[in-house]
């Protein structure tokens, strides 16, 4: 097993991957930027190393910064969290090539994935449901010859996108025209490759994604689902387990098949597999190779540590269970709580004058906020994740209003308002909601 592992992110998510390695008796470094000097992840680890200024671009996005950082201290692993370098192949090759570990799957299986053209063909290959779609277009005639085939709506994506970027919608012939132009000139502003293809845009699809855990001897278990339906600007903003829309035969079925898929890609480590779901039917839509912000959703129902065993399985250990040894139980949800004007999204860095969370059973909350912490203008505004279970769906949701209700964040606005208004609303306690169920809502709220 690992001796120190150096996480190499900020935020919630480094305190998260601190706090498993501590678990597991591994000591830690934190990297951070000079913004991030009296953050709680540096506060907790072992060790702190400076890594560059405030910029991501100049910091967490440095790559020999980081690299040097993990040699001067000795380190033996690096784990990615999420967002800044963890889907980076190049960053986890280099990781490989120094001798020290990459906690996450290999450097190749990530350029695979990576690529949602290479990915579509492996997902299909493995035999996986995949969207209807085309391989990569080089000209306006081409998109529209496609889009005949396929059938209108589609979808222009960047083979390279991530983040909601890089993908826009057309109805008809003349809206190709300035769809494919578009997302050519989005894709290339935000990835560098504006290689695009497209898809049949499925008109009122929910997103469920499955969890997986793969060691590298061939173990594969799949842990169930997600559903993060609810969205805005292609963005989660809750996550649920189990899905209200999948019955147990489903639920079954696809957690077979990716069981099944994933054995035959020789993929390992944690990954989740995300795919639309619309009429009974999923369609794959792409793989993170990487640990997902939603992911306590399911430590809750099954758990399972799901960072203790991406640390297990980088090391070499076994899984030590077959698929049936996992079990689910009861139901959770996660609000992600952002740092924003809760009507206009606007970002609201500042200092957090009073900080108060929410507790008791069935409550978790991961956060690196405390009293008296300023929140720097350069990063993402996620500040919180509010993790509630329950033994049915409508016990988790009573207990998330009142863990809201509990919830004290001053000095600055938040999200807290907009989930408590989500959660009162009939269609979301229904369970009937898909991806635009959100934005339609906020229209309608803000006239
Ligand atoms: P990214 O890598 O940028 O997150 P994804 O491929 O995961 O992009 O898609 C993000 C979101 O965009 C999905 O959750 C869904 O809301 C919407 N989307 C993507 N592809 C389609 C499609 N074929 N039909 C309908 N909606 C889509």
């Amino acid at each position: 097993m690992f001796e120190k592992v150096l996480i190499a992110n900020r935020g919630e998510v480094a305190l998260r991957i601190h706090r498993a390695c501590r678990e597991m008796g591994i000591k830690t470094v934190a990297v951070h930027s000079e913004a991030d000097a009296t953050a709680m992840h540096v506060r907790l680890a072992d060790e702190a190393v400076c890594i560059g200024p405030s910029r991501s671009s100049e910091s967490y996005l440095n790559k020999s910064a980081i690299i040097s950082a993990a040699l001067i201290t000795g380190a033996d692993a690096i784990h990615p969290g999420f967002g800044f370098l963890s889907e980076d192949a190049d960053f986890a090759e280099m990781v490989e090539e120094h001798g020290i570990a990459f906690i996450g799957p290999k450097s190749e299986q990530m350029r695979l994935m990576g690529d949602k053209i290479t990915a579509r063909k492996v997902a299909e290959e493995a035999g996986l449901p995949v969207t209807p779609g085309s391989p990569q277009l080089e000209s306006i005639e081409q998109a529209i010859e496609w889009a005949n085939r396929i059938g209108y709506p589609v979808i222009i994506k960047a083979t390279a996108g991530g983040g909601g970027k890089g993908m826009k919608i057309a109805f008809n012939d003349e809206e190709i025209k300035e769809a494919y132009t578009l997302a050519r000139a989005e894709a290339k502003a935000s990835f560098t490759s504006d290689v695009v293809y497209m898809e049949k845009y499925l008109q009122n699809p929910r997103h469920i994604e499955i969890q997986v855990l793969a060691d590298s001897y061939g173990n594969v278990v799949h842990l169930g689902e997600r559903d993060c339906s609810i969205q805005r600007n292609n963005q989660k903003v809750i996550e649920e387990t189990p899905s209200p829309a999948l019955n147990l035969q489903q639920r079954t079925e696809i957690g077979n098949i990716v069981q099944q898929a994933i054995t035959k890609i020789g993929y390992t480590s944690a990954g989740t597999l995300e795919f639309l779901f619309e009429d009974g039917r999923f369609y794959f839509m792409e793989m993170n190779t990487r640990l997902q912000v939603e992911h306590p959703i399911t430590e809750a129902v099954t758990g399972i540590d799901i960072v203790r065993e991406q640390i297990r399985i980088a090391s070499g250990a076994t899984l030590g269970y077959t698929q049936d040894d996992i079990t689910f139980n009861g139901h959770a949800i996660e609000c992600r709580i952002n740092a924003e004007n809760p009507v206009t999204f606007a970002p609201c860095p500042g200092k957090i004058t009073e900080w108060h969370a929410p507790g008791g059973l069935g409550v978790r909350v991961d956060s690196e906020i405390y009293s008296g912490y300023s929140i720097p203008p350069y990063y993402d505004s996620m500040i919180a994740k509010l993790i509630v279970s329950g033994k049915t769906r409508n016990a988790c949701l009573m207990r998330l209003r009142r863990a809201l209700e509990e919830f004290v964040i001053d000095g600055l606005q938040t999200t807290i308002p907009l989930h408590q208004s989500l959660i009162s609303q009939a269609e979301f306690i229904d369970g009937q909601y898909n991806i635009h169920w959100l934005e339609k809502f906020l229209e309608k709220q803000n006239g």
